[in-house]
């Protein structure tokens, strides 16, 4: 950059020694400009509505951006196209990602482990603990300052879309559900909030139960139902009322399916299986299914086979995956908690990670950063050879599960980016990226995540 042009709005770490010496690289920064033209940025092909350009190894094509008053007005090959005046950012081959999206959420739950910690680490203790936490805590402000802060990070971090589960059980049902709204509301613009209630399948048959929550979601949902299914011998009766009233109302469905390490745990058949049968047409998406992974290998194909056949969407939570999943006490873990999920996307099935639980009993860590999720879902997953393969996972296959259209760059939509220092895979997933510029309506995001210590006023949360 030159002169008045680089008035950086990022903070430059460069000394004025580096940015004289000849092989000082180009200031890592965005013109204060509405319009300017990003030089020499890596973005995948497979981000991009059409070829440009030849590929490298990574799958990288090497472009210039043109941003116009918050859109991306031109995206072209490298040195191509003579941009004329306007200010210029060097990328010099540094990459450049859409906006992520985070598909499987919890936030009314997150950030509640300095006052209900998991005893032993293991989802029997999980589930017990966020049951006594949520009955004795949950009022309207406590889940309302908890949401916020959840979104307040994935907004920082770079997330463009979220869908959260939100404990639907009792009186908790009517008091989270307009507290979501409200969110919803107030993020609109900024993140693209969708939410699916959250139960355990038995109580599909109580009534009065699904009287509430359809009430909730009439008055306050995002047209996606959802509950946990186990192997229960409710199951199938279970299934059919959520079917039911999901064919009625025009709901998606969004179910926690086989989140267990005993591979007798087959809900995911059941869901795909009735899927087909009843011929429903309207997305699903299914989270978890960690038992298919420990299944025999006929019955597991039998499964992806329906799964495929049915248009399921896969989403794997590695991070809670891994730390619920082959916990037992004194004894090291023997695999990694997650689901099939390359043979799942081989058969053709949509298949994404996301972030899951944060600092809440089901996982003690996580802050919404879907670069964190990448960077630790590719070494759970193997989500490399190659990396391009899976990148989409992060972004544009959640966003088709969520019927939106994000995830790509392309001319005429939002100049929403994230712009990264690392020139390839391993620099990217090498360290936290937490010097990337996060570009929303073509301008650099000021937003950092929040303190913990402002959620101390929450009853039990003071340090
Ligand atoms: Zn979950």
């Amino acid at each position: 950059m030159r002169g008045a042009e680089s008035d950086a709005m990022n903070d430059r770490h460069e000394t004025p020694a580096d940015a004289s010496s000849p092989r000082a690289p180009a200031p890592f920064a965005l013109p204060r400009a509405r319009r300017y033209v990003l030089r020499e940025a890596r973005v995948l092909g497979r981000s991009l509505p059409a070829p440009i350009g030849p590929l490298d190894f990574d799958g990288f094509a090497l472009v210039d951006i043109l941003v116009d008053e918050g859109a991306i007005a031109k995206i072209a090959p490298a040195g191509v196209v003579d941009f004329g005046e306007p200010p210029q950012a060097a990328m010099s081959g540094r990459i450049v990602l859409p906006l992520f999206v985070d598909v499987h959420t919890h936030i009314d739950k997150g950030h509640i482990w300095r006052r209900k910690r998991n005893p032993v680490g293991d989802f029997p203790s999980a589930l017990n603990a966020t049951i006594e936490d949520r009955t004795a805590n949950w009022t309207a402000a406590d889940v309302a300052a908890r949401m916020e802060f959840s979104l307040r990070c994935a907004h920082a971090y770079g997330t463009t879309a979220l869908r959260t589960h939100v404990d639907s059980v009792g009186a908790q049902t009517r008091i989270s559900w307009p507290v979501l709204a409200e969110a919803r509301e107030r993020w609109r613009g900024r993140i693209e909030l969708q939410a699916s209630p959250l139960f355990s399948i038995e109580l599909a048959l109580d009534d009065s139960h699904m009287a509430d929550v359809e009430a909730m979601l009439d008055a306050h949902g995002t047209g996606i139902l959802g509950a946990s299914t186990r192997m229960v011998p409710e199951l199938h009766q279970g299934l059919r009322v959520l079917f039911d009233l999901a064919e009625r109302k025009g709901f998606e469905l969004d179910l926690h399916v086989d989140e267990s390490s005993d591979p007798a745990a087959r809900a995911l058949k059941v869901v795909a299986d009735m899927a087909i049968e009843r011929r429903f047409r309207r997305p699903i998406l299914v989270g978890h299914c960690c038992s298919l992974a420990l299944q025999e290998d006929d019955e597991r194909k039998k499964t992806i086979d329906a799964v495929a056949r049915a248009g399921l969407s896969v989403v794997s939570l590695p991070m809670c995956n891994m730390f619920l999943q082959d916990r037992v006490a004194g004894r090291t873990p023997r695999w990694r908690g997650v689901t099939a999920l390359h043979e799942l996307k081989a058969a053709g099935v949509n298949a994404m990670i996301a972030s899951d639980n944060a600092r809440d009993p089901f996982y003690a860590y996580g802050d919404l950063d879907m670069m964190e999720v990448w960077r630790e879902g590719v070494r759970i997953l193997h989500l490399d050879y190659p990396f391009a393969d899976w990148a989409p996972a992060v972004s544009a296959a959640p966003a088709k599960a969520m019927g939106l259209d994000l995830g790509s760059l392309h001319e005429g939509g939002r100049a929403d980016m994230i712009l990264t220092r690392a020139r390839d895979f391993p620099e990217l997933l090498a360290r936290p990226q937490a010097d990337r510029i996060v570009v929303r309506n073509g301008e650099a995001s000021t937003a950092k995540p929040p303190d913990y210590a402002e959620l101390d006023a929450l009853e039990g949360l003071a340090p």
